[in-house]
Order: structure tokens, then C-alpha cells, then sequence
């Protein structure tokens, strides 16, 4: 083979190749598009109904809750913050109302975690998706963010033509004023966020000399720039693609849960309807679409239970509104259960069973961690002790031949005035308690003050005479006692000697 022939056949086999890789390419392509569909914005309708009217009730309540509640005050004593829910990180502490938790109580917070995490499943399993339609923030901050839009760039129609519209003195105007409003809803809510953690009258007035630490600054910024982005731009987005909770929900859900449902046993088949037409032989869905325009994910319900739907019952009021405009019952849309529209088709009543083994449990596991918690909260002491024997040595043998175990013990002084803690040895014969530096009570007792809100470790020692040891392993407990204490706390532990 010449040069010349192997160039060409080499140049051939490229542009065969070069034509199968662009092929491949404008197939994969097609894959691409096929996967990755384009977001359309979506321009909720504005319904009226009494979903709507729950929804505005409960964005009311929730966002009244958020802003007012770091301004609420609850005295608790002289030294101790007086702000009612204060997440206090330098103080290592979380105050809420009468309760004060501290780090090391921080299977308070777990409990509560799985109280949330449960009471959710139980909702859930009821009713569908309730905490997304009605209470979750993104869902409450992105009604607030389309109250903004409505307002300043109308109804659905006309916000429609003003994106459609070319680039306008109106057009920038309006755009212009929604966005300030947004970033002020944001800053509004990162300041609420910092006000949380410190005591929010002193931060409002730092914030309004410019003289607030730099923390505050970078994280009201972090917070607005995350309210404007997610409650303005994201919307859906963030329902549908970031939160976990629509794939895991429906583990919760069987055919007897309350759902968003557009029945259609009554609905099909759908069609236009004019004004003295027959109803007989078709459905009640007149094809519309209402519900879909009202619809704040931009589905259509009446493609049956979809990922997307937050169950947020606007295309319920919204479907209600053009039933009574053609005189048909409401309902068409409603809160009904899968099993209901099969027993309809079968000539059997509706049934809406509440009480089921999967609810039983739910409602049963809150009780026990509820009442756990409870019973927890009730016995809170405000005296901890925790005591660790020393490891190494794990004995010594003094001169005069008694033997000696090290111990540290905490006393963790949740009250906030000084106390005198006597700490005695309960369940060893013969014990002497000492410490360095300790005044030791003619009845032998350990005399330890701690500082009120304070933790004091200290160092004590337990003696033995040697003839006493009567096993390598003696238990005995350390207990501590305070005048205020209604009952002295014991901590178990071991006494370690020679074996015998
Ligand atoms: S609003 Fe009601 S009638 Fe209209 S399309 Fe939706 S389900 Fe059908
Ligand atoms: S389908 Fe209905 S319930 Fe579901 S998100 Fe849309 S409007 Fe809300």
C-alpha cells in the first residue's frame, strides 16, 4: 500500500468515524432533552374558597409565630437572659420559656426531633402531605412572594402578558418595585433568624447604629439572599427537586390516607359544557383547566396522585368555584382516599377509616416518647453529678498499707446562686473520703461550693485499710447532697484493690 492510499483510506476512516461520533452526540442528545425538561414559570390563579382561607390563616399564624416570637420576655431571675426562646451558643445553653437545657442535655432536642419526625408520619398517613400544603416555610414564604407579585403586576393574565411583554418603562418599574419588596421580606426574615440567638432588643439596637458583630451581618445576608432565592425564583423547584420529603412520604400513605383527589368516577368522561346542554351520559369536568391555572406546582390533578402535588387543596376551591358557576355539586376535587372511589364504582357507600394499624402505631410511638419526655422534664434535677475513676493506676498502696482508688467528680450546679454540695461514700465500710484542699464535716462528708451556672470538677480520693479489701471489685456509690435538693443523687462505681 502506498503513502498516498493509506492518507486517504486513514482520512476516510476518520470522517466515517467523525460522522458516527456526531451520531452518537445528536442521539445522546435527544436522550438529554428527553430527560431535562425545560421550567416553565408557573402564574398561580388566585382562588377564594375556605382552603384558601385555612392557607391564609395559617400564613398568619406561622410568620406571626417566626417575627414576634424572639421579642417575647420570660424573667428568670437576676444574671439569667430574660428573652423567652434564646438559642444562647457562648452560654451553652437553649432557653425556651421555663425550660433551660444544657449541652448535656441534649437528648432533650433528640426527643423532640423524633416527637416532630413522628407527629409527621401520623399527619401524614392521615391526611397526605398537610404540613406541606399548609405549614412548611417554603410553602408559606412563597404564597407571601406571589401576594408581593399579585399586588404590583396583577392578575394571572396580566402577569402572563407583562413576562411575554418586551422590555418597558412599566415593565422595569414594576419588575423593579417587586424585587425591593422581596429583598425587604428576605432581610426581614434573616433578621428575624439572628434575633434567636441573642438577645433581640440589644441586636435591633446595634443593627440600627451599624455597630452589630460582623456574624450578624453575614448571616442576615446569608438568609435574605436564601428567602429571595428560594421563596421568589425557586418556588416549585425546591418542592419537586431539593426536598427529600415527597420521595419518603409515600412509605406513609395507603389506600385509606386522605389525598388531594380528582374523582373521577364522577368527573369522566370530560368535556365543554354550554349552558342547557344535557349532563346526561358525560362527567362533571367540564375541562377548564381552572384547577390546573390555580395550581401553585403548575399540575394537573386530574392526572391522578403526582410527586409534585404538596396537597396544598387550592384546585379544590378553585374547581368548587366553577361548580357552583354550573350549578353541579361540589366536590369534584376533594379529600378523598383511593379506596373510596373503588368502592363508588362497585355502588358501595364511602368509608373514611382514621383508626388504622399503621395510625394506631404512629399515635402510639408519640405517646411513649412524648410521655418519656415528660417524665424526664418532671424528674430534672438541678444538680448533675457524674463521677470517672481513675484508670491508671487503678490503685495504690499507701505506706501504712491502705489502699487508695482516684476519682474525678462533676457537679454541675444548673441553679443560679452558689450551693455547698457534702459528698459522702454510701456502700463501703470503712471509707475515708478525702480530697486536696477540700474542708472534709465532722461526720466525714466533703464539703465542695460551686459557683451557681457552673461546673466544678474534683478530684477525690476513697482509702481503705487493707483488711477491708475483701475483693479486687468492691461497688459502692458517691453521693452528693444539697440542702435544696428534695433527694441526694448517688452515681454508681467500683472500689479496686489487690486481689484478696
Ligand atoms: S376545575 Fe374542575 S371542571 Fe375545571 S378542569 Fe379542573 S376538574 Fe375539570
Ligand atoms: S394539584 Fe391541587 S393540591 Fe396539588 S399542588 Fe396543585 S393545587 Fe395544590
Amino acid at each position: 500500500m502506498t503513502v498516498a492510499s493509506l492518507t486517504a483510506a486513514v482520512q476516510q476512516d476518520t470522517a466515517s468515524h467523525g460522522v458516527e461520533t456526531a451520531a452518537v452526540e445528536a442521539v445522546n442528545a435527544a436522550h438529554r432533552r428527553a430527560l431535562f425538561k425545560k421550567r416553565g414559570k408557573i402564574h398561580p390563579k388566585r382562588v377564594n374558597g375556605a382552603f384558601r382561607m385555612t392557607k391564609w390563616a395559617m400564613m398568619a399564624l406561622t410568620l406571626t409565630i417566626y417575627y414576634v416570637t424572639p421579642w417575647l420576655r420570660w424573667d428568670r431571675g437576676p444574671g439569667a437572659p430574660d428573652q423567652a426562646v434564646l438559642i444562647d451558643f457562648p452560654g451553652r445553653r437553649f432557653y425556651f420559656f421555663f425550660i433551660e437545657i444544657w449541652p448535656q442535655e441534649v437528648y432533650y432536642i433528640t426527643g423532640l426531633l423524633i416527637l416532630a419526625a413522628v407527629a409527621l408520619f401520623l399527619v401524614t398517613s392521615l391526611a397526605g402531605r398537610m404540613w406541606c400544603g399548609y405549614a412548611c416555610p417554603q410553602t408559606v414564604w412563597t404564597d407571601l412572594f406571589l401576594v408581593v407579585e399579585r399586588a404590583i403586576e396583577g392578575r394571572r393574565n396580566d402577569r402572563i402578558k407583562l413576562d411575554r411583554a418586551p422590555l418597558s418603562v412599566e415593565k422595569v418599574a414594576k419588575r423593579t418595585v417587586k424585587h425591593a419588596i422581596w429583598l425587604l421580606i428576605g432581610v426581614a426574615t434573616g433578621g428575624a433568624w439572628v434575633f434567636y440567638f441573642t438577645d433581640a432588643p440589644t441586636l435591633m439596637g446595634q443593627l440600627l447604629t451599624s455597630s452589630a458583630p460582623s456574624e450578624a451581618y453575614f448571616f442576615i445576608a446569608l438568609f435574605t439572599a436564601t428567602t429571595y432565592t428560594l421563596g421568589g425564583h425557586a418556588r416549585e423547584q425546591v418542592c419537586t427537586y431539593m426536598c427529600p420529603w415527597p420521595r419518603i412520604q409515600a412509605a406513609m400513605l395507603d389506600e385509606e390516607s386522605l389525598a388531594i383527589t380528582y374523582r373521577f368516577d364522577r368527573g369522566e368522561p370530560r368535556g365543554p359544557h354550554k349552558k342547557g346542554d344535557t349532563w346526561d351520559g358525560r362527567g362533571d369536568c367540564i375541562d377548564c383547566r381552572q384547577c390546573v391555572a390555580a395550581c401553585p406546582m403548575g399540575i394537573d390533578i386530574r392526572d391522578g396522585l403526582q410527586l409534585e402535588c404538596i396537597q396544598c387543596a387550592l384546585c379544590i376551591d378553585a374547581c368548587n368555584e366553577v361548580m357552583a358557576k354550573v350549578d353541579r355539586p361540589r366536590g369534584l376535587i376533594a379529600y378523598d382516599t383511593d379506596l373510596n372511589i373503588a368502592r363508588r364504582q362497585q355502588g358501595l357507600p364511602t368509608r373514611f377509616r382514621f383508626i388504622r394499624p399503621r395510625t394506631v402505631a404512629y399515635a402510639l410511638i408519640l405517646a411513649l416518647v412524648s410521655g418519656v419526655m415528660l417524665f424526664a422534664l418532671l424528674k430534672r434535677s438541678d444538680l448533675d453529678v457524674s463521677v470517672i475513676r481513675d484508670r491508671n493506676p487503678t490503685f495504690i498502696t499507701l505506706s501504712d498499707g491502705h489502699i487508695r482508688n482516684g476519682y474525678t467528680v462533676k457537679l454541675l450546679n444548673k441553679a443560679r446562686s452558689q450551693r455547698t454540695i457534702s459528698l459522702t461514700v454510701d456502700g463501703l465500710s470503712g471509707a475515708a473520703l478525702t480530697a486536696v484542699g477540700l474542708p472534709t464535716a465532722d461526720d466525714g462528708s466533703l464539703q465542695v461550693p460551686v459557683e451557681g451556672d457552673d461546673l466544678r470538677p474534683v478530684r477525690v480520693f476513697i482509702t481503705l485499710p487493707h483488711e477491708l479489701v475483701v475483693h479486687d471489685s468492691m461497688p459502692l456509690s458517691i453521693v452528693a447532697r444539697d440542702e435544696a435538693a428534695a433527694r441526694p443523687i448517688k452515681v454508681q462505681s467500683v472500689f479496686l484493690g489487690p486481689k484478696p
